[in-house]
């Protein structure tokens, strides 16, 4: 604990952000890391109170109050290496991630939680500056090859493990670009690509070999986003490689069964936000969908149809309303009844500051149109009574709609990836694997592992690199009898 007091002396500090009317002009991430003054009061604050429930709340277990402290004492490199102790890639979630820490964090009780995450961001991004995250190729090479599939935070961070206790690591990705979820999903303005771009340098110079635009497997749904250009079968990567690892994520989108759905103007949030990345990376398109001059309605109250909100304002929308089937939760948690844990509470996300009206405990029940082209919703209100939801009466609404994206979530994993392989499935339809003892990490066929969003349906990416990270030594264990990799 570097300052005893600092708890009592300092509040915490948001990291500073560029304006809502300046940031919406551009697609550029516009929040500002903290300088080495604020991160040094804001290491001060954690209390090194003795039992971190921070680290017990971060899915990676980062050690947080050892990396608080070494902030505070300015001891930044030590800081970094103890950081990439439990997280391959913290420059992603200093950006992203939710900060369960933070809800664990036992100053929160009764005052503001540390800031955690912007010093997680601190770190990592002083860590990149100074040129001390540099490649850590394996000493001596096994011999054993390793195929994974899927090159989001997951089977990204498997093949960093493997690679570096010395496998020949191959990342078969059907997009043009490595990245999951991370390139194309989360919108630029949350999390640059050069991040991405970076991590693949070194993973590069660390052996790991990617290929992109190969789809393993066939047949794959039309509304799942698909560049591939090569395919390649199940039976090929089982024979050429020792281990497979499915990371394929869980891509398949939750639909809306109203009448008027087949109606020009509604898509998946998925059919809408990957584009613009790719214009933002360079790419030339001919029909991208956009939100200009547009009455926007998303439909689901979530992260996903946050960011179709920013990129809505961000194409210079008529106006934006998101639709949340659920009530409203309340602003702030009873923290006596729920800490450490997640807290359902409102929460209002940059998109949300950005502008756009929110609405809740809202049903859509049908499309309507001119021409084949969508122009209104018809919506009603909905109550809860034990679960279960009821229209109330004569609550229906119309609404003005130009665009609608359908953000509800993912159901599962894609089907047709997993029954390629003939990995047997959970209730929910992912692959199913357990994460500890013997065999953790294993599906139902022999040398095929899953992980990720593919394992456990669609989660977070700090998940997402927690089970890249496990199922890497499970893998190893399978290989060589045994492992050195952390659990
Ligand atoms: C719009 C959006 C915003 C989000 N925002 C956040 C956020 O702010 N913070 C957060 O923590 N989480 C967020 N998430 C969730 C997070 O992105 C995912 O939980 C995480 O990326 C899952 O990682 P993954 O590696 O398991 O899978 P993914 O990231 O989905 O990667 C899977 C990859 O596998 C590839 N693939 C699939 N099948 C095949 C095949 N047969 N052959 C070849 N390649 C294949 C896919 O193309 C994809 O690139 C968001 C999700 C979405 C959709
Ligand atoms: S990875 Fe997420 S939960 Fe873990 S310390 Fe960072 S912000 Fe907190």
């Amino acid at each position: 604990m570097g300052k005893v007091t600092g708890f009592l002396e300092f509040q915490r500090l948001q990291e500073a952000a560029e304006p809502t009317t300046e940031r919406t002009r551009h697609y550029k991430e516009f929040t500002l890391r903290l300088s080495d003054d604020q991160a040094k009061v804001q290491g001060a604050r954690c209390m090194d109170c003795g039992i971190p429930f921070c680290n017990n709340s971060c899915p990676v277990n980062n050690i947080i109050p050892d990396w608080n402290d070494m902030v505070y004492r300015g001891t930044y490199r030590e800081a970094l290496d103890n950081l990439h102790l439990t997280n391959n890639f913290p420059e992603f979630t200093g950006r992203i991630c939710p900060a369960p820490c933070e809800a664990g964090c036992t100053l929160g009780i009764n005052n503001d939680p540390v800031g955690i995450k912007s010093i997680e961001h601190f770190i990592i991004d002083k860590g990149w500056e100074n040129g001390w995250v540099v490649p850590q190729p394996a000493e001596t090479k096994t011999g054993k090859k390793v195929a994974v599939v899927g090159s989001g935070p997951a089977g990204m961070a498997a093949a960093q493990q493997l690679a570096r206790v010395g496998h020949d690591v191959t990342v078969f990705e059907k997009n043009d670009r490595v990245g999951g979820l991370l390139r194309y999903g989360i919108p630029d303005f949350k999390m640059e690509k050069s991040h991405i771009d970076r991590r693949v340098e070194q993973m590069k110079a660390e052996g790991v070999t990617f290929r992109t635009g190969v789809l393993v497997g066939k047949d794959f749904p039309k509304n799942v986003t698909n560049w591939a250009s090569e395919t390649i079968s199940p039976e090929q990567l089982q024979q050429e490689f020792d281990a497979v690892v499915i990371a394929g994520g869980a891509e398949q989108p939750r639909d809306l069964p109203v009448p008027g759905r087949e109606l020009q103007g509604v898509h998946f949030a998925m059919d809408f936000l990957p584009l613009q990345n790719k214009v933002n990376a360079g790419d030339e398109l001919k029909d991208q969908i956009k939100a200009t001059g547009k009455h926007v309605v998303v439909i689901g109250g979530g992260d996903t149809g946050s960011d179709c909100v920013g990129t809505s304002n961000r194409h210079g929308a008529e106006s934006i309303v998101q639709f949340e089937l659920l009530p409203q939760p309340p602003e702030t948690e009873n923290k006596p009844l729920v800490w450490p844990y997640w807290p359902t509470k409102l929460r209002t996300s940059s998109s949300h500051e950005e502008g756009c009206e929110r609405d809740w405990a809202v049903a859509t029940k049908r499309l309507e149109g001119r021409d084949g082209k969508v122009e209104k919703l018809i919506a009603a209100r909905v109550e809860w009574k034990d679960g279960r939801m009821q229209e109330v009466p004569d609550s229906e609404f119309e609404l003005q709609a130009d665009l609608v994206l359908l953000a509800m979530g993912f159901v599962s994993p894609v089907q047709q990836m997993l029954d390629a392989f003939g990995i047997d499935k959970d209730a929910r339809g992912n692959a199913r694997a357990t994460t500890d003892g013997d065999g953790c990490y294993k599906t139902s066929v022999d040398k095929v592992f899953a992980a990720g969003d593919a394992r456990r349906g669609q989660s977070l990416v700090v998940w997402a690199i927690r089970e890249g990270r496990q199922c890497a030594r499970a893998v190893d264990e399978f290989l060589m009898g045994s492992s050195v990799l952390p659990r």
